[in-house]
């Protein structure tokens, strides 16, 4: 069972990051995994006001069950905490159409999905100091606190932080409202703490993977998700199965079942998995 997902993940760094480039007659047009929006425009950052303020924007509010619409929303200026960002690229996770085909059993409706993107910090709230106006980020659904009584942030062997797992399981932001809202004034819930398939969005600041300056967002967008999640499932097993160390009385363990059970395939991996 483990060659399966292992294999996958391996398969998708490989074509991700091993790939030679192409041709320009052979490369599928950027919009074939990611959609794209213009960075820079004419004008320099003028999308990135830095104001704070209401804006209206554009987004795929998903209404209902397969109910997919663009539509005009308002996002209200981050608070304390938060940050407002201008999303330039996403891709589509798996997750996206499980919630939109009403799969999910935390899905809400109306909300905005979309949870694998690159963007570029807006504006802030107040007491952010890791990210500034201009600062290219990836969105993540889970977070870092990296507070001192955080296991999950200080453990080298997950970073399931909790932090704010709670309003994020419930479309809202940590301190129980949404940021958006259609034009008629109706509440859309936020969507794994990203809502990424909006023009802007706001997330948390502990949301916030900033990265480099020169990154292509249309390609670092699959950070996110896609790739983090192939490469800790491929770096897990691999762990689990080569590196972690064995207790000591493994010889004992293996001694005992083999009285009570006749030898089956991967046993040593089911061994490891049990200790
Ligand atoms: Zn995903
Ligand atoms: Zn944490």
């Amino acid at each position: 069972m483990m060659r399966v997902p292992l294999a996958g993940a391996l398969a998708l760094g490989r074509a991700l990051a091993l790939a030679p480039a192409r041709s320009s007659s052979l490369r599928a047009p950027a919009r074939a995994f990611a959609s794209r929006m213009p960075e820079v425009e004419d004008a320099g950052l003028k999308w990135s006001t830095g104001t704070g303020a209401p804006l209206e924007c554009r987004a795929a509010v998903a209404f209902g069950v397969d109910d997919l619409r663009t539509t005009d929303v308002v996002v209200a200026a981050p608070k304390a905490g938060e940050v407002r960002l201008r999303v330039v690229a996403n891709a589509l996770c798996h997750t996206d159409i499980y919630t939109l085909e009403g799969s999910d059993p935390e899905g809400l409706f109306p909300s905005i999905l979309g949870h694998e993107a690159g963007a570029i910090v807006e504006s802030v709230g107040g007491g952010v100091t890791s990210v500034k106006v201009g600062d290219k980020v990836i969105p993540c659904y889970t977070p870092q606190c990296r507070e001192a009584d955080c296991i999950f942030c200080a453990s080298p062997k997950t970073n399931l932080c909790p932090k704010i797992r709670g309003t994020q399981g419930r479309g809202v932001m940590p301190d129980g409202t949404t940021r958006f809202k259609t034009a008629d004034g109706a509440p859309v819930a936020h969507f794994m703490g990203c809502s990424t398939f909006a023009e802007y969005t706001v997330v948390s600041e502990i949301s916030c993977a900033k990265i480099d300056d020169s990154a292509d967002l249309a390609k670092v967008c699959m950070l996110g998700c896609g790739v983090a999640t192939g490469w800790g499932a491929a770096w897990s097993a691999l762990r689990r199965r080569f590196i972690r160390p064995r207790p000591k009385n493994i010889a004992f363990i293996t001694f005992v079942r083999g009285f009570r059970t006749p030898p089956r395939p991967h046993s040593n991996a089911e061994t490891d998995a049990g200790a």
